[in-house]
């Protein structure tokens, strides 16, 4: 894959950051993404062209409004620049094997970014405002099945539930309601381990660990990645979640963080190195065994 093409990729991806600061700021507060154009939050000033280039304006302004010199969150340059990085980061699982992007990856490459830029979206909501936005999960759910319906190649295909419920229903050997099937059954897997979480911890622990906002954004997971990454991913995200609880505790930090990013990041860390982590998760109980 020669250089430009990851060069494009993040300035690609700097744009789409900047649309995704739009949705985190707006969504939550039921506001069109079109209408007004950027303006100031505070001053109400709208925001010039050259004012609104990626990460260089916040730089060159140091963060401040340019009429009222009030402060301009920091999220607005992470954001840009870690859905850049993650373009890339997409690029580069898609080109492991060859110098050029194959058309036929071209759908994947399309879908992964969409599900890594929503995934975004729904992380930085739910740390601001404990909600994750119906606008991104639901629409997801109804947006995966479409693309797995046209493109089957998306979710690997599986006997174990897939092809057992295509075999009985009679529809084996025909890819593209297989697709939809599996993306469905994905879905289902993928809300429905998130929501018997839930239930669960609070039953053991009285407390409310995980929202509806979670099911939904797992189920929108489940529909792009299928059941098996769906699983896989909640289960990356209790490690990642755990492992940053004890850092809070020992750094004696009282800070709630919602379940949403642990999740997003299980998400995209499973949508990009699945062989690696299923290996991993397998192999799992002969590599922390003291038998070996
Ligand atoms: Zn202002």
């Amino acid at each position: 894959m020669p250089v430009i093409a990851y060069v494009f990729a993040f300035l690609l991806g700097l744009c789409v950051g900047s649309f995704l600061n739009v949705c985190i700021y707006r969504l939550p507060r039921a506001m069109s993404l079109l209408r007004p154009g950027s303006h100031c939050p505070t001053c109400n000033q709208p925001v010039a062209w050259h004012d609104n280039i990626p990460v260089l304006s916040w730089l060159r302004l140091r963060g401040l409004c340019r009429h009222c010199g009030v402060r301009i969150s920091a999220r607005y340059m992470l954001v840009e620049l870690l859905t850049g990085a993650v373009f890339v980061w997409v690029l580069a699982g898609h080109a492991a094997a060859s110098d050029a992007v194959p058309l036929g990856r071209l759908p994947a490459l399309g879908a992964y970014t969409a599900l890594a830029s929503a995934l975004i979206v729904a992380s930085f909501v739910d740390i601001e405002r404990m909600v994750i936005p119906d606008e991104v999960s639901v629409a997801g759910m109804y947006v995966g099945p479409v693309l797995c319906a046209i493109w089957p190649g998306l979710i690997e295909h599986d006997e174990l539930i897939t092809g057992w419920i295509l075999r009985w229903t009679g529809l084996a050997g025909r890819p593209h309601l297989g697709g939809l099937v599996a993306s469905i059954v994905g879905m289902l897997v993928g809300s429905g381990i998130v929501y018997a979480a839930g239930r669960l911890g609070r039953v053991l622990f009285r407390k409310e660990a995980m929202g509806f906002g979670d099911v939904k954004l797992m189920g929108m997971v489940g529909a792009f990645i299928g059941w098996q990454g769906a699983m896989l991913a909640f289960f990356v995200a209790c490690v990642v979640g755990a492992v940053v609880g004890v850092v809070l505790l020992i750094r004696r930090r009282n800070t709630h963080i919602p379940f949403g990013p642990y999740l997003a990041a299980g998400s995209l860390l499973v949508m990009l190195h699945q062989d690696i982590l299923f290996r991993l998760f397998w192999n799992l109980p002969t590599l922390i065994s003291p038998w070996r």
